[in-house]
């Protein structure tokens, strides 16, 4: 049982992202529940600063600081690629990763962790072990949370494949599969059901949400 009380059918819940990619698929994974959506971004809210060394400190700040500003329920994503053979970087600096002067740039983001792994030898795909990880923090106005994880291990592949999903989707093959998330249609990458653990590790987060944070009908 959460500290928070569960969320009901038309409630309204304020989704603590400014990344398109991480809102379109919690809108996917939401679509069943009857919960209405609100961005941050379409609040016009600011986006913290991500100054926590975790994801679940990272987390924590980015659905705190929404729910306060709107005063209102938030959830927020904090999520990153691990690779073994680089001390699970880029981790929870994964965006950073991604940085450029002119916005994100992920061909070149996915570049550098390729260029890691090849700087060490790491060619074959035992070396090239890693995994997905998603933190979801649900935050209440008067400061209470609870707390969501999920991860799925994959190996990185390149050339980048496919050109679905977001981020690294492209490099990424979950155990399992031989094709990447970029690969995958998106149905594939959540598939979560009730009941169901899901893919993805937003999804696998989601499915631990939806059984200890939404009211069940
Ligand atoms: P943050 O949670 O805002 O710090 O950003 C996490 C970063 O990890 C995103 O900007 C993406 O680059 C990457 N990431 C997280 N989840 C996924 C995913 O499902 N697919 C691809 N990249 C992801």
């Amino acid at each position: 049982m959460g500290n928070i009380p569960r969320l009901k059918r038309g409630e309204k819940l304020l989704i603590a992202t400014h990344n398109a990619g991480k809102l379109a698929e919690f809108r996917e994974l939401f679509s069943p529940l009857g919960i209405v959506l609100i961005s941050a971004k379409d609040l016009g809210l600011p986006e913290p600063e991500e100054t926590g060394t975790t994801f679940v400190e990272n987390a924590r700040l980015k659905a705190h600081a929404a729910a306060k500003a709107a005063n209102m329920v938030a959830l927020a994503d904090d999520s990153g690629l691990c690779v073994d053979a680089l001390d699970g970087e880029p981790g929870v600096y994964t965006a950073d990763w991604a940085a450029t002067p002119n916005g994100r740039d992920y061909q070149m983001a996915m570049r550098r962790v390729e260029d890691r792994l090849q700087a060490i030898g790491a060619n074959s795909p035992g070396l090239r072990k890693g995994s997905f990880n998603a933190t979801l923090c649900l935050a209440h106005p008067d400061g209470l949370d609870d707390l969501y994880v999920g991860q799925v291990n994959g190996t990185m592949v390149w050339p980048p494949r496919g050109d679905k999903g977001f981020g690294f989707d492209p490099i990424f093959m979950p155990d399992g599969f031989d094709i990447t998330f970029g690969e995958m249609p998106s149905s594939a990458k959540h598939s979560w059901a009730p009941g169901q653990i899901g893919l993805s590790h937003r999804a696998r987060a989601f499915a631990k949400f939806v059984e200890g944070a939404i009211e069940q009908s």
